[in-house]
């Protein structure tokens, strides 16, 4: 076991020195107030921005980072006069690439949105640390190589996402030898292949869930942007609308469970509160419900699945509670077969899907693409590209390059 791993595992009572990368978005805010709140058990050593150096100035007077990123080389420089003075200052990938590498840090937060997160997840990895991973898009890239990679270095990845937290908390309830508190802490792999019947994944079913073809094709940003139960960045909140969020979600469960794209199952439950099940072979369910609110997931990656009091939001069972589960339509949110599908095929097939969904999500957050096209142009994508089943890492950044370009001109075709 690498060294840093080890000793986050044996140290609660230290602090545990967090790298928080996308610290100016919603993930990246929902980690620092479980910091904050955290008594000092989590520190905040390093945070990153594109750029918004005024929220940085902010959050780095909160924090005291020994060190912050700005990966955006062009964003403007006035502001950084206002941060402490002990501050070091590093800029760029090459900035990232350097921070999650760092002995002292225990756990790098992986919060940045999209494919722009890939590198540091592969970086974190290669130095064998903890990853708690939210963005989700590096293991829709490039799943297979990830998870060889965290094998081989001792690296691990603590699941951010609701679901995939809800998920490794229902495989948890398999845990037989707790002895060793580092293999207690892994979903064993044989589990999922023997006892696990499926993965059901829930879905808010996002604003759109009751609306009719024709709506989906005069959805607006205004629209689309308004989450029935979550309060999100706008890519994962247009990633909900459409469903394609759901679709990403298939690919990460994929990946990250070793488990094939026919245990995946997608239910649609509007109110947020059951994360997602874990159906075992002898029939039984098991569920993990809580309040939707982000906090609990990063909190019990950020503390190693250990269970410790925090500040996030509970049930109340004393009001009258109804829960619905519905299947989802294939007809008008046709990005779930989608997700299905590259989670069977896999090789590059995620790369391409993934660089698609950024451009066309971002046409229509910029009027140059209708709503109910966006999953149309994953689909194109995908149909024309050339499909590998072994990529490199650098044959991944050269797919994701070349998908990102054919989206820009069917777009504008
Ligand atoms: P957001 O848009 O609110 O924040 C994104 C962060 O990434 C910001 O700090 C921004 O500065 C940084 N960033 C943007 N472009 C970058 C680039 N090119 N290089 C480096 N940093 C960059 O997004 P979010 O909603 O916090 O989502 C972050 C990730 O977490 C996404 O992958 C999303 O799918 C996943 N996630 C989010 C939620 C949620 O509730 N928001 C839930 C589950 C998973
Ligand atoms: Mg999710």
């Amino acid at each position: 076991m690498p060294l840093n791993v080890e000793k986050a595992w044996n140290s609660m009572d230290c602090p545990r020195r967090v790298a928080v990368l996308g610290a100016s978005g919603s993930i990246g805010g929902n980690a620092l107030d479980v910091i904050r709140s955290s008594n000092g058990k989590l520190l905040a050593d390093v945070l990153s921005v594109h750029s918004d150096i005024a929220k940085l100035v902010e959050l780095a007077k909160i924090h005291h980072p020994s060190t912050v990123v700005i990966t955006n080389e062009k964003a403007d420089r006035s502001l950084l006069s206002e941060l402490p003075k002990s501050t070091e200052i590093l800029f760029g990938q090459d900035g990232l690439n350097a921070v999650v590498r760092r002995n002292e840090i225990d756990i790098v937060l992986l919060a940045i949105v999209g494919g722009a997160g890939l590198r540091s997840a592969w970086n974190a990895l290669e130095a064998g640390k903890m990853v708690a991973l939210a963005n989700k898009e590096s293991l829709v890239m490039g799943g297979s190589l990830i998870m060889e990679l965290a094998q081989e270095k001792g690296g691990q990845i603590l699941p951010v996402d609701s679901e995939h937290s809800a998920i490794y908390q229902c495989l948890l309830s398999r845990r037989f030898d707790c002895n060793s508190p580092f293999s207690s802490h892994k979903p064993r792999t044989w589990i999922v292949n023997e006892e696990v019947e499926r993965l059901i994944l829930t879905a808010s079913g996002g604003p759109f869930r009751t609306w009719s073809r024709s709506e989906l094709r005069r959805a607006t940003v205004a629209d689309a942007l308004t989450h029935p139960t979550w309060n999100m960045g706008r890519k994962i909140t247009i990633d909900s609308a459409t469903m394609m969020n759901k679709a990403l979600e298939i690919i990460e469960a994929r990946w990250l469970f070793n488990v094939s794209s026919d245990k995946i199952q997608v239910v649609v439950h509007p109110e947020s509160i059951v994360h997602s099940m874990v159906e075992f072979v002898d029939g039984a369910i098991i569920a993990q419900l809580s309040p939707p609110d982000m906090r609990l997931p990063i909190q019990l990656a950020l503390y190693d699945v250990r269970r410790l009091q925090g500040t996030t939001r509970r049930l109340d069972w004393s009001q009258m509670t109804t829960f619905h589960f519905i299947p989802p339509d294939p007809e008008r949110f046709p990005a779930i077969s989608l997700g299905l599908e590259v989670a069977k095929v896999g090789g590059t097939a995620g790369v391409v899907v993934n660089a698609a969904n950024e451009v066309a999500v971002d046409a229509f957050l910029n009027g140059r693409l209708s709503f109910d096209r966006i999953t149309t142009a994953c689909q194109k994508i995908l149909e024309n590209h050339q499909f590998e089943i072994k990529p490199t890492l650098e044959r991944l950044f050269q797919l994701d390059a070349w998908a990102r370009k054919e989206t820009e001109i069917w777009i504008s075709d």
